[in-house]
């Protein structure tokens, strides 16, 4: 079934699940990436044995689209313990959800950072989302993640002292304006699941996509420009024609008609230090709960027992300092709230798309809803929410529509 041309472009999760999909049909794509490498936003570089990911990503491997596409085991995650590190002027504390686990239940009793009643909401909330689709999840009303804890009946403090911090560095923005949906998904599967970091990198889970892909050709470092009547203007200039074509990536830039209907991204910076000491010594991603700081969160790259301790450390809030204005700022908090003394800094990554901003989150596009134009589909997490799982799913969406409307064709022509 592989004489029609399918060309996907874009090589992230998105692009490469929609080409696992096609595979299994017996349809061989051609994948175009103006990178040198698949993966998309997420990439590790490699210096002398040491995995840099560029920007703090987790992988929650209880995602539905994760446990269909990938092996989890052959990651070898590098797990989080649950909940996390509360660091503040003068102050330190572990926090987490205490129906999750014993190695949280007493210094999440006894911390400072909540009330007793905040403590019981956090229970009330996992055991009402337990039962919850994702699904029911996205098709619950929306307000803002903020405006949703207030109406929960969480207390300002543990606001200020939890959430805010610890989902701003999830949703990357801080003022927690995120839709709900992304609330209730990310909580429901952060109270079922640990989080985890591959052992290789982040870069291990489409390494691990690309690896299922026997017939698909890949024209890396190939930025194409335009796409139109099913052909695809490459910036050599010169053009392919093809007789499918899934955007897995933001469509607005190669669709002439589209050019107004630009994506709204959220950034961040993630910085790695070199640093003295090791002020966190469970596997635990810890938070400032400090108003206006630059450090958002940080976590310990390399293992307790490694003779060079390594700190990565995440930037949410929007800002216009030079590198050199931004390490000082950040050495400055990292030594004065949290007694981490940096030795130097080995990397620093600006990444203005990190995650979309969608106003009107869903779970996943209906694949009848991806077709845009005449044989050209929408593939990519920009359709529906800024996940891992989402890019999947809609990768998985656009094969499938393709594939219907690939099927009819194949039938009127016998
Ligand atoms: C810092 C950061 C933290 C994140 N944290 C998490 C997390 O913890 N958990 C989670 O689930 N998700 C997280 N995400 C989101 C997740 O990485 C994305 O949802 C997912 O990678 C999107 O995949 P995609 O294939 O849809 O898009 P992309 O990865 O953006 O892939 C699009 C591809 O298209 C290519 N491309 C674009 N334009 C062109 C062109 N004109 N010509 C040729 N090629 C082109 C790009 O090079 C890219 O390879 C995070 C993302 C970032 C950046």
């Amino acid at each position: 079934m592989d004489n029609k041309k399918v060309i996907i472009i874009g090589a992230g999760v998105s692009g490469l699940v929609a080409a696992i999909n096609l595979e299994n049909e017996g349809i061989h794509p051609i994948i175009y990436d103006k990178n040198d490498r698949v993966g998309g936003r997420v990439q590790t570089d490699y210096i002398d044995g040491q995995a840099f990911d560029k920007g703090f990503q987790i992988l929650l491997p209880n995602y539905p689209a994760v446990q269909k596409y990938l092996d989890v085991r052959l990651l070898h995650l590098k797990y989080f313990a649950s909940g996390a590190f509360v660091f503040k002027k003068g102050y330190q504390s572990k926090l987490g959800n205490p129906a999750k686990g014993f190695d949280l239940l007493f210094s999440t009793l006894f911390s400072k950072l909540a009330s007793f009643s905040d403590k019981l909401k956090i229970i009330k909330l996992y055991r009402s989302l337990k039962y919850k689709s994702f699904e029911e999840i996205f098709e619950s009303p929306s307000q803002s993640t903020m405006s949703y804890l207030k109406s929960f009946g969480f207390s300002n403090k543990v606001i200020h002292n939890f959430f805010r911090p610890f989902y701003a560095g999830v949703f990357l923005e801080e003022n927690l304006e995120t839709s709900s949906r992304m609330f209730e998904f990310t909580f429901k599967l952060f109270s079922e699941s640990k989080a985890g970091i591959p052992e290789k990198g982040i870069q291990a889970i489409p390494n691990q996509l690309a690896n299922q892909l026997k017939k698909t050709t890949f024209h890396f470092n190939t930025a194409i420009n335009k796409v139109e009547d099913k052909t695809i203007w490459l910036s050599n200039g010169s053009k392919e024609k093809a007789d499918f074509i899934i955007i897995a990536t933001e469509p607005s830039q190669l669709i002439t008609n589209l050019n107004n209907q630009q994506s709204l991204w959220k950034s961040v910076d993630n910085l790695y230090f070199e640093v003295k000491n090791r002020v966190v010594n469970l596997p635990m991603i810890a938070l400032i709960a400090e108003n206006d700081t630059f450090v958002n969160n940080f976590h310990y790259a390399s293992l307790a027992s490694e003779s060079q301790q390594i700190l990565s450390v995440s930037v949410v809030k929007t800002h216009d300092l030079s590198r050199e204005e931004l390490v000082k700022k950040v050495k400055n908090e990292l030594y004065d709230i949290c007694d981490i003394e940096v030795k130097k800094l080995l990397k620093h990554y600006k990444i203005p798309k990190a995650l979309p901003q969608i106003h009107d989150l869903n779970y996943q596009m209906p694949h009848t809803e991806t077709k845009i134009k005449d044989n050209i589909y929408l593939a990519g997490d920009v359709l529906s929410n800024g996940s891992l799982n989402a890019a999947m799913l809609n990768g998985e969406s656009a094969a499938k529509a393709l594939i219907e409307q690939y099927n009819g064709l194949t039938l009127d022509m016998a």
